[in-house]
């Protein structure tokens, strides 16, 4: 069974003060529940007072928001995995379309930062995902495929088992204009198909693949009322406490707890 993940991803959002009273709020509204699995993905400078406000042992995971692939070295601004770790990170998001936009970040680099995680045990969520142009051209299943193949390749499925794979339309990311739950599926089940076709079939039934892109309070139970879509990544709507406490409390309801 895939446990349903939500995933705040607060960008280049809140000091290291503003992120530990946020912090504070989610603890007081006690949102974690065993049915889903809550993350935060706090800028770096916050990720030491997030998890000092959550607590030791809190449920709420928390993720770094990108890595270098390397451990260490001579990488200036850079953040590796083994400094995630060290900082309680469980998860880190790989590959968001923001990085590959604005950062230039290839496949080829997605991949070895999947290598970097795979080898420190944190686990990725690699984000894949079509432009507006892809989609209306036809060329989304190819799109997504392709970045499939270009940042997972080489990998081995026990290496895998870690991943968590996030579909995000980049026409939907910070618009407002959501895909439709009919645009999202059949991409989620293209991936699926893929990971069963290149590693295995329990592969593509543990792996969990989450939909992103302007998921609100208001749209997110028509996400996951399909069985194809294991949670969400949220951006905008993970900022304020209430928006993103509804979100997972919607998520929890879907599993009937
Ligand atoms: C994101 O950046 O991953 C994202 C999904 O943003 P938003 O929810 O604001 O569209």
């Amino acid at each position: 069974m895939r446990i349903p993940l939500i995933a705040g991803n607060w960008k280049m959002n809140k000091t290291a003060s503003e992120a530990a009273a946020f912090a504070r709020e989610l603890v007081q509204r006690n949102m974690t529940s065993p049915a889903i699995e809550i993350v935060v993905a706090p800028p770096f400078t916050a990720l030491d007072s997030v998890r000092h406000t959550l607590g030791t042992g809190s449920s709420i995971g928390l993720a770094g928001q990108n890595l270098h692939w390397e451990d260490r070295g001579a990488y200036t601004g850079e953040i590796s995995a083994p400094m995630l770790k060290d900082l309680g990170c469980r998860y880190v998001i790989i590959g968001h379309s923001e990085r590959r936009a604005l950062f230039g970040e290839g496949d080829d680099v997605i991949q070895k930062k999947l290598a970097a995680a795979f080898r420190h045990g944190l686990k990725p969520i690699l984000c894949v995902g079509e432009s507006l142009g892809q989609r209306e051209a036809g060329h989304t299943t190819e799109i997504i495929t392709g970045q499939l193949k270009g940042s997972l390749a080489g990998f081995e499925a026990s290496q895998l088992a870690l991943l968590t794979i996030a579909y995000e339309p980049v026409w939907a990311i910070g618009t407002g204009k959501a895909a439709s739950p009919e645009q999202a599926i059949p991409v989620h089940r293209t991936i699926r198909q893929f990971l069963q076709q290149q590693w295995s079939g329990s592969l593509s039934q543990t792996t969990r693949i989450l939909y992103g892109g302007s998921v609100t309070p208001q749209n997110v139970s028509s996400f996951l009322a399909s069985e194809e879509i294991d949670g969400a990544l949220v951006g905008g709507a993970c900022l304020q406490v209430e928006s993103f406490a509804s979100i997972a409390d919607l998520a929890q309801k879907r599993t009937g707890h």
